[in-house]
């Protein structure tokens, strides 16, 4: 395989990013940006590429391209040109981690004879392709992506708790192990290179993003973490959704960061603390030494935590 594209750079036109929110900004504020996709060659056969949303990961396979994520809207053929410089390879599947239009919008530019694969709640999350948040002042909430494209892009297959495709050096294991980040998270392992695409459900080193409104959980999000930790062997490598990739230690560290916090959310609901006293509290443990704070992700978890231990 040709190591040395790993630092190249594909630049094609196209119009204004949007956030993992589901919002578009105004028209006014819409100003045409260059779609940089940044290659990064993990192994032999595995990409990662950066840039326009959520980690893609590109595995070549003995019979075709596996990919995985997809971006914002408009990133589809950014993914597509540079597979182009990867491999001659036909592209069979796409497997989307989870709904956001991050990590899915790109799908509908991809040749429709391509599979795609998802956790059974994601394909009912992205029949709806409800936004994580309510919209900000003056913006609108993005078309559904898929809607808008009769279907295109849509999974045509689901799993529950686990499915296998391929095997041997081909193989790629999906697993679900319950709600966190939304309620369809998929964690997509590459046995053959002990590396591992976790999707939003590890980010980052930071505050989760917990989407209430697609069946995502800050209660169960540490457990669901720690049993992905407990039930998945032999990986050493982990793509996160927005991040650097990280250890299979690091996804230890990051179940027990979100049990503490849950921990520590209780004892102030407990204490009779508002969540706005509670967030003007809250400080991230300092054994947690390279992780990033984020005040308003906190004061907002601590929010979703309050309405969940509510009912
Ligand atoms: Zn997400």
């Amino acid at each position: 395989m040709r190591r040395e594209i790993a630092l190249g750079m594909l630049l094609a036109g196209g119009a204004l990013t949007l956030a993992v929110s589901g919002y578009q900004a105004a028209p006014a504020q819409q100003t045409p940006a260059p779609k940089i996709v940044e290659v990064e060659n993990l192994k032999d056969n595995l990409f990662m590429l950066k840039g326009g949303g959520g980690n893609t990961a590109v595995f070549v396979t003995s019979t075709g391209v596996v990919v995985v994520d997809t971006k914002n809207p408009g990133w589809g053929q950014p993914i597509l040109d540079t597979i182009k410089t990867i491999t001659d390879k036909p592209i069979t599947t796409i497997i989307n981690t989870h709904t956001h239009g991050d990590h899915v919008s790109g799908n509908v530019e991809f040749p429709a004879t391509v599979d795609v694969i998802v956790q059974v709640n994601t394909k009912a999350n992205m029949e709806k392709m409800t936004p994580a948040a309510s919209p900000p002042p003056g913006q609108t909430p993005a078309p559904n992506i898929f809607k808008a494209n009769n279907g295109r892009g849509m999974p045509k297959h689901t799993f529950k708790d686990r499915m296998t495709l391929g095997k041997g050096a081909d193989q790629v294991d999906l697993y679900y192990f319950g709600r966190g980040h939304t309620n369809g998270d998929a964690f997509i392992v590459f046995p053959a290179l002990r590396f591992m695409h976790a999707g939003d459900i590890f980010a980052r080193k930071g505050p989760p993003l917990l989407d209430a409104n697609n069946g995502g959980s800050g209660v169960l999000i540490g457990d669901t973490l720690a049993n992905a930790h407990a039930t998945i062997k032999n990986v050493d490598s982990i793509i996160t959704g927005h991040s650097t990739v990280m250890t299979w230690n690091d996804l230890n560290e990051y179940a027990d960061f979100n049990k503490e916090f849950l921990a520590w959310v209780r004892a102030e609901m407990k204490a009779g603390k508002t969540v706005d006293d509670a967030a003007k509290e809250y400080a991230i443990p300092s054994k947690f030494k390279d992780y990033t704070a984020n005040a308003n992700q906190s004061k907002t978890n601590i929010g979703v935590v309050y309405t969940e231990l509510k009912k």
